[in-house]
């Protein structure tokens, strides 16, 4: 027989959970403090211009196949996936770039131009990332306890992955110049740690950026989350929207959620909400002294008129590196000179904005709210010259001429929006001692029946790996 479940939170996490557990015909139910489906994959909508907000770049399109196939559908009756070509572009401040193209050989006479003899140091990366990658994909459907840390199975390939090397170490035994070390690792931003704290099994994902590419689902990102919607719908899940819970606790037998006015019980609860937050708010306890990723500052604009230069997403670096991120992880200040991001979806889909117009999405990673920091406001508009005038200069025009709408989004929105701790856009941070075994598990020790999926949880954060942690829960409630 079915059982009862309550899921807490839409997230992509939580809708791939229900869209699973509906298909094996248990009694779903969603509750979402929002308006609207997608947590942090999130769409806003002005003036014909249609903004995705969070994640913009789709890798490892296994992952998302098999969701669609755990439940029986066919993910190409959902979403369209794109390969993109150029891949991306890299934009130094010496006023050189980069393009890293679909066809890798191309690729490969882009590196040598920058430093001899690259291409070949290209073909090792890729060969050892390749290999650390087999090593690393079974892994990700599992739960792993601290204890399996000793078993000699796993032993035996944590030796394979590299786990004491930094990403940025690996990366150096293929390439010389730190401009191209860093063209090989700036992935590691994007789950909000550094490339020289992060572990060098991560580069998997500079492995899925080169040889399994970059996709973009047309009609933007929120396709995606819709599509895992209508499939739990589908399946008989029921959502309910503006629904916060304020605490999860044990009933004898059964788990109640509490809101505002009112107490369910439930057979299993699924809690998709940020991990430490709910830990601390939702459970009440006291949480260990994680380590936190980075926050994000975002900038959103709707522009008048097509651009030329740039490609569907774009990486401006810092001339200075290290101190770019040791701002950010160490001494918690704004950065003077940041890394960032551009975001032009409509350089391939034009069904984001009004005919003829052009979205640029700009994140700049930034500290988290762990301590108190500079503050943002104070340092928002000289932050906002310098990433404006390398803008500018690949543009050639004034982009504040352009604009034709604009929103923002701060660290702190991401604390009021969707309940993540301390602001870490990428939840707990994704060094050694917060990987794999060492990750929060997916079920809860005390409470029987209470599970987790989402993106500070095992096996990681990201789009693709948050699928997989709602695969690892349903599995565990379809064998409870
Ligand atoms: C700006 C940005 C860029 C990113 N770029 C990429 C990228 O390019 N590629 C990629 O793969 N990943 C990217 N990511 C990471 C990716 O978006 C996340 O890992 C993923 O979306 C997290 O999903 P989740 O289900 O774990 O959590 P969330 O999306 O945070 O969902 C959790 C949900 O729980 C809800 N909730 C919280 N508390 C409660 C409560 N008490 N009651 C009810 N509901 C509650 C929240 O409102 C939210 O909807 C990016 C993230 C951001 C923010």
């Amino acid at each position: 027989m079915g059982k009862k479940i309550a899921i807490v939170g839409a997230g992509i996490g939580g809708l791939a959970a229900a869209a699973r557990l509906s298909n094996k015909s248990h009694d779903v139910e969603v509750f979402e403090k929002l308006p609207e489906c997608g947590g942090r994959t999130h769409l806003l909508q002005d003036k014909g211009f249609k903004f995705d907000m969070g994640p913009s770049f789709v890798m490892m399109p296994d992952f998302f196949e098999e969701v669609f196939n755990y439940c029986g559908q066919d993910i190409k009756d959902y979403l369209d996936l794109q390969a993109l070509d150029p891949s991306y572009k890299i934009f130094y401040p010496d006023g050189d770039s980069l393009t890293v193209y679909k066809d890798s050989r191309r690729t490969a006479e882009e590196l040598e131009r920058i430093e001899k003899g690259a291409g070949l140091g290209f073909e090792g990366f890729i060969k050892e990332t390749t290999r650390i990658y087999k090593s690393v994909r079974p892994l990700l459907y599992n739960c792993f306890s601290r204890k399996e840390l000793f078993n000699p199975k796993y032993l035996g390939l944590a030796a394979k992955i590299r786990p004491l090397e930094s990403y940025w170490q690996l990366a150096k035994q293929f390439f010389n110049s730190d401009k191209l070390c860093y063209a090989f690792t700036f992935e590691a931003m994007f789950m909000g740690v550094s490339p020289f704290e992060a572990p060098a099994f991560y580069s998997v994902i500079s492995y899925a950026d080169h040889v399994q590419k970059i996709y973009h689902p047309m009609g933007g990102m929120y396709r995606i989350p819709l599509s895992l919607e209508s499939m739990a719908v589908k399946f008989g899940a029921k959502f309910h929207y503006n629904s916060e819970v304020k605490k999860i606790s044990r009933n004898s037998g059964t788990i109640s959620l509490e809101f505002n006015t009112k107490k369910m019980d439930f057979d299993r609860v699924v809690v998709n909400a940020d991990y430490a937050y709910a830990q601390s708010e939702l459970l009440g306890r006291s949480i260990p002294d994680y380590r936190y990723s980075c926050s994000v500052y975002l900038i959103y604009l709707g522009l008048k008129r097509k651009t030329e230069g740039f490609a569907h997403h774009n990486l401006f670096f810092s001339a200075d590196l290290k101190k770019n991120l040791s701002q950010i992880f160490h001494e918690n200040v704004i950065p003077e000179d940041p890394s960032f991001y551009v975001h032009v979806p409509t350089v391939t889909d034009a069904s984001l904005a009004p005919q003829g117009k052009e979205i640029f999405y700009i994140l700049v990673p930034v500290p988290n709210l762990t301590r108190p920091q500079e503050d943002l406001f104070r340092k928002e508009d000289r932050l906002r010259r310098t990433v404006f005038d390398r803008i500018n200069r690949v543009l050639g025009a004034d982009i504040e001429d352009l604009v034709e709408t604009e929103h923002r989004f701060y660290p702190q929105d991401f604390i009021s929006r969707y309940n993540i701790k301390y602001a870490a856009t990428f939840g707990l941070a994704h060094n050694l001692m917060q990987s794999a075994f060492l990750r929060p598990a997916n079920f809860d020790r005390k409470i029987k029946g209470l599970y987790f999926a989402g993106a500070s949880t095992q096996p990681g954060g990201g789009l693709p790996v948050v699928i997989a942690s709602s695969k690892i829960v349903a599995d565990m409630i379809q064998r409870s």
